[in-house]
């Protein structure tokens, strides 16, 4: 229903169901009086029975699920004839959530305040009282659909944001990962790394457990493009990071491509010796890719030279700079005395 109000003639906020009203009354003719003051006021939908199994059955709580019918207003009695009365309807409705929107107007023809009070407990959200007030049945049954209506909008909103909001929180996940990736090679670049270095340094601080980094540089990489072409030389930047994500796969290992040919790779809780089997493994899988590299001086194939620093960092090391100093000047020393090998540094 979206348009003028049938009471106020302002128009009501949009909402994609048809009003449909239900009365259970054991008397007919107090049926009939509501159904038509209901329908006089423009609510076309108005069903109305006397007997409790047939609106249990209309309200989904019982019998052939067939005969369910949305309902957007529980008009009730609770006096009824047979075992039945209306606060046990309204108790086995409460029990069930998809009756937590479904407001219920208590019909009764006594004041019985003990009976309302359970009523209300139990979910009733007002009450008319018999004979009826047509003006007084109106605002009322304008007011509980209104409620009810304002109920499904917030919760509408709720869950469009709810889902706005997992769009979003997706959306920048992505976002962090293409920020954190090299767009050549696929592995973490040089801004990703610094960030990562930086906190399992200080995690190595902590918890006093040896961390390990591996500076690695492809041998003769210039001759290398100088001969194959720039594209061959970025397919091989691409095959050697391969190498070293399916090599560094520890839990915790963090291989990232540092600039131009070369590569990093923390790794955690790894002492030199570890970190030596890490780098030479890396070494010599690069080898076996058995690219061929004609201008290299050092082998057939490329080659990678490594360095390695390992440090149990103690309170008087409060960055990582000479951290990776130390695996810079230990990568020097593998070119130094002929590339393809792997240094540990060594004060
Ligand atoms: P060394 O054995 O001493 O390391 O010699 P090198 O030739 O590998 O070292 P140098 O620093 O002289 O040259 C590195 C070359 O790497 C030069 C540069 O053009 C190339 N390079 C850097 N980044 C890329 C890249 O993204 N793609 C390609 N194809 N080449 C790159
Ligand atoms: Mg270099
Ligand atoms: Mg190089």
């Amino acid at each position: 229903m979206f348009g003028p109000d049938k009471d106020t003639g302002k128009t009501v906020s949009p909402h994609t169901e048809i009003d449909r009203i239900l009365i259970l009354d054991d008397a007919p003719e107090n049926c009939l009086l509501v159904e038509r003051i209901l329908k006089k006021a423009g609510y076309g939908e108005v069903v109305s029975t006397q007997d409790p199994g047939t609106a249990m059955e209309w309200l989904g709580l019982s019998g052939d699920p067939k005969n369910k019918k949305e309902i957007s207003l529980l008009l009730l009695d609770i006096l009824l004839p047979g075992g039945m009365n209306g606060l046990d309807i309204l108790k086995t409705m409460s029990s069930k959530e998809e009756f937590a929107d479904l407001p219920v107007i208590i019909i009764t023809a006594i004041h019985d305040a003990q009976t309302l009070e359970s009523a209300f407990e139990i979910g009733a959200i007002d009450y008319v009282t018999k004979p009826f007030d047509a003006n007084e049945l109106r605002a009322r049954v304008r007011s509980a659909l209104r409620l009810r209506h304002e109920m499904l909008q917030r919760k509408q909103r709720e869950k469009d944001l709810e889902e706005i909001t997992d769009k979003l929180s997706e959306a920048y996940q992505a976002l962090l990962r293409v920020s954190r990736t090299d767009g050549l090679s696929g592995i973490w670049n040089r801004r990703f790394f610094d960030e990562i270095l930086e906190v399992e340094w200080k995690r190595s601080c902590r918890g006093g457990k040896p961390i390990s980094l591996l500076l690695l540089d492809i041998d003769h990489f210039k001759k290398y493009n100088d001969t194959y072409g720039h594209q061959a030389g970025d397919d091989c930047i691409r095959k050697v990071a391969g190498v070293l994500k399916d090599t560094a796969r520890r839990a915790g290992d963090f291989p990232a491509r540092y600039g131009g040919e070369e590569f990093a790779v923390i790794l955690p809780e790894t002492d030199s010796e570890k970190a030596s089997i890490v780098a030479e493994n890396i070494r010599s899988k690069v080898q076996e890719l058995q690219l061929t590299h004609e201008a290299s001086q050092t082998s057939a194939y490329v080659s990678v030279s490594i360095g390695i620093s390992t440090k149990t960092p103690g309170k008087e090391e409060k960055d990582s700079l000479g951290f990776l100093k130390e695996a810079d000047i230990a990568l020097y020393q593998a070119k130094e005395t002929g590339r393809n090998r792997v240094a540990l540094y060594s004060a």
